[in-house]
């Protein structure tokens, strides 16, 4: 790890740059910053904490998607377990599902440094739930089709009735 001086200050692990100690993310690449002074064992809050438990090994190298969460809280649970073994993560929305961002629903890409990606990978395969791959498009594109189908025969069969009501009418 690069040998940053700064007292109290936070590094980015991947472009080095030095944060204040209440910046959590590096502001030009989004990478979970880490403690630029290793030695001081001084009154970590939560996200020194959370720095601290990242693992050296795993820095490194450009982001690399790692899994695919189905929204926001099951990727917030998958990067709990990825930094448990050391390994940084971040999450963003997919790419596709234009969600509006007030909204935490919607599925997430778990990015991680290229380092850590196989033993990311590894982990979360070990640890089951929905980390794997991708989902196949064929199943997203199906129910709105299915959908669409039930909703065209229960109109065909409204408007049959209707001309039914019509004939008995007259
Ligand atoms: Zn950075």
């Amino acid at each position: 790890m690069p040998d940053v001086a700064a007292d109290n200050g936070l590094a980015c692990p991947r472009c080095g740059a030095v944060h204040g100690a209440d910046v959590r993310f590096c502001v030009s690449c989004g990478m979970p910053l880490v403690r630029a002074d290793t030695g001081d064992e001084a009154a970590p809050d939560e996200a020194t904490a959370r720095a601290r438990k990242v693992k050296p090994q795993y820095l490194g190298g450009e982001l690399v998607k790692a899994a695919w969460a189905r929204n926001l809280a099951e990727a917030q649970l998958i990067q709990g377990i990825l930094l448990e073994e050391g390994i940084p993560s971040v999450e963003r929305r997919a790419r596709g599902f234009d969600v509006p961002d007030f909204l935490a629903g919607g599925p997430r890409d778990i990015l991680v440094p290229q380092a850590a990606r196989d033993a990311a990978r590894e982990l979360l395969a070990n640890s089951g739930g929905g980390v794997a791959d991708d989902p196949a498009p064929s199943k997203v594109a199906e129910p709105p089709l299915r959908f669409l189908a039930k909703f065209a025969a229960v109109m065909v069969g409204a408007a049959a009735l209707v001309w039914v009501l019509y004939q008995l009418a007259n």
